[in-house]
């Protein structure tokens, strides 16, 4: 009874048209979302059609490949915003299953998802973790292994050399864990520094393999 007196209230329409009864239609999910074609090293960002990180590019990485759904264009940029600033919880499902299935064109094995934690006053302030949304839709294999132990600057606006500065013993390991293979989520990725200090840390604590998987990767 509620919900239906919520959809009354509220129907849902598409973030970008009229259309109603979603919030992302078929036809805005196949126009305004420019999505990767193929699939490219995070390392050197060129092309990589044969393995997820070229083989001399894997020494300077502790990420084993990292899978990008779409490109941030302004679309991309609208969908976030909407799920994170407007609480509109329900885009992360869309959000996610466009993940999971970029997921299927790869084959790769994890033994849980690891979302990128945000600072917990952040997390409290907005009262969830846009990445962890996003990594339940993808499987109920989730673990929060990892905290944030200080509340960095934005990224957006600082050089390669200062995002590395800032992201400096950011994350660290909660608990033992005894994973094989993590797979890291977050929602957008700008030079994957945040995704490569989680991993060092992952590693360190005994994972072997880490990937990564992101919804949408600004430039
Ligand atoms: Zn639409
Ligand atoms: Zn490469």
């Amino acid at each position: 009874m509620l919900v239906s007196l919520i959809d009354i209230l509220f129907p849902r329409m598409c973030v970008f048209c009229d259309t109603q009864k979603t919030l992302l239609c078929d036809e805005c999910k196949n126009t305004k979302l420019d999505y990767y074609k193929t699939h490219f090293c995070h390392v050197c960002h060129k092309d990589c059609a044969e393995e997820l990180v070229h083989r001399e590019c894997q020494k300077n990485s502790d990420l084993n490949g990292v899978i990008v759904v779409a490109h941030y264009n302004k679309f991309a940029k609208i969908l976030i915003e909407e799920m994170k600033y407007n609480l509109y919880f329900s885009i992360s499902a869309e959000i996610g299953y466009l993940m999971k299935n970029k997921l299927l064109d790869f084959d790769i094995q994890y033994d849980v998802i690891v979302p990128v934690p945000l600072h917990r006053f952040k997390e409290n302030y907005r009262g969830f973790n846009q990445a962890e949304l996003l990594s339940k839709v993808i499987t109920s294999k989730v673990d929060n292994c990892l905290k944030r132990t200080k509340n960095t600057k934005s990224q957006v606006n600082l050089n390669r050399k200062e995002r590395l500065a800032n992201l400096k013993d950011v994350f660290q390991l909660k608990k033992e864990i005894c994973y094989k293979s993590v797979l890291l989520v977050d929602d957008v990725m700008t030079s994957g520094s945040t995704l490569e200090e989680c991993a060092k840390v992952l590693r360190k604590g005994g994972v072997e393999k880490v990937y990564g998987l992101v919804f949408a990767r600004g430039d």
